[in-house]
């Protein structure tokens, strides 16, 4: 039994998904006749309450194309210093999309709308680049599954009215905000102008994120897509995954929160753990307490057949999904007990 907590990406489709999979009606969506994904893109557009949406391979790509579609060259967006967008995808902010990033010192990957307002630059002063975008991330990645409190999104939206700015929500792990904030994806419609969503992470499907948006703006999405090489054929069968797990797997998600929860407890009673971030969904992050490397602490669980990751600067990340079930847990925290023997 292998024990794989590096990060909620390594699922595989269960029973459920694999029958949806091999039932799929699909066609060549490049022509936009996959009936399946346009299902998929309906059925997320109408969850969401906004206009339109397209299936993209991966989120990287998702939110690269929202970016280029946002911004021209030489523009500027506005992002949490620890943004997927900025650190882990390969700098395609600047590739892409020729746009630097303003980087925000905020708390555990969230930012403020008083931060926001701060950095935006003034739009006559042709000196700096012109800020055209603010681009968020629920929940956080780097921060640990940090969950925005809604009332600050709502304070960064009018910012953003009121200097013209677009609002792109990365939302990877949105569907993990949703369950543990008991949020409505509707009020997410209502103010970002684009949202992506990840079907492969907590929704455990093999692969795809949508972009979910505006008709204004999601009008370049498909070019963007063909242009980055998004574009795709019967892709109606990763789609029917999608559909059954929005259908199946999204409450579920509680479960995952439940053992990030019990885990993150366990942890901070250890003697070798020195700090457990708040925990507050389905991701863990902690520090151990100086006597054992990190190195060493991966290398000894990875004996036990435990597998988790390390995120630089002395941060060690768990993350709970689909695949990680009950005796895995029991095996788990046990072994963290008694550690390190
Ligand atoms: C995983 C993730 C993505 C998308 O990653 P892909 O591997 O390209 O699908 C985007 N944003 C965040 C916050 C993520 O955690």
């Amino acid at each position: 039994m292998i024990i794989d907590l590096r990060s909620d990406t390594v699922t595989k489709p269960t029973k459920g998904m694999m029958q949806a999979i091999l039932e799929a009606e699909v066609g060549d969506d490049v022509y936009k006749e996959d009936p399946t994904t346009n299902r998929l893109e309906k059925k997320l557009a109408d969850m969401f309450g906004m206009d339109t949406a397209l299936f993209f391979p991966t989120g990287s790509m998702a939110n690269q194309a929202a970016i280029k579609m946002h911004t021209q060259p030489g523009e500027q967006l506005i992002a949490d210093k620890w943004a997927h967008v900025y650190n882990y995808e390969g700098g395609g902010v600047s590739f892409n999309s020729g746009v630097s990033c303003k980087l925000i010192d905020g708390h555990r990957g969230m930012i403020t709308a008083e931060q926001v307002a701060e950095n935006i630059n003034p739009p006559d002063f042709y000196h700096s680049p012109l800020t055209s975008l603010v681009c968020l991330e629920n929940t956080t990645n780097k921060g640990g599954g940090a969950c925005y409190d809604f009332s600050e999104i709502e304070k960064i939206r009018k910012v953003c009215n009121d200097h013209n700015l677009g609002l792109h929500l990365d939302g990877a792990r949105v569907w993990n905000a949703l369950v543990a904030k008991k949020e409505d994806p509707k009020d997410y419609g209502k103010i970002f102008d684009t949202v992506s969503v990840c079907l492969s992470k907590g929704l455990g499907t093999p692969m795809g994120s949508v972009l979910i948006g505006k008709k204004e703006i999601m009008q370049k999405a498909m070019r963007i897509r063909k242009v980055l090489g998004g574009g795709m054929r019967q892709i109606g069968f990763m789609a029917a995954a999608g559909i059954y797990a929005l259908d199946n797997q999204i409450e579920r998600l509680a479960e995952d929160h439940k053992k990030a929860f019990e885990i993150a407890e366990v942890l901070s009673q250890q003697q070798f753990v020195k700090k457990v971030e708040p925990t507050e969904t389905n991701i863990v992050i902690f520090y151990l307490a100086g006597e054992i490397s990190e190195e060493k602490f991966m290398n000894d669980l990875l004996q036990k057949n435990i597998k988790i990751s390390a995120m630089g600067q002395g941060k060690l990340r768990i993350v709970t999904h689909l695949d990680y079930t009950n005796e895995m847990h029991e095996t788990f925290l046990e072994t963290l007990t008694e550690y390190p023997t």
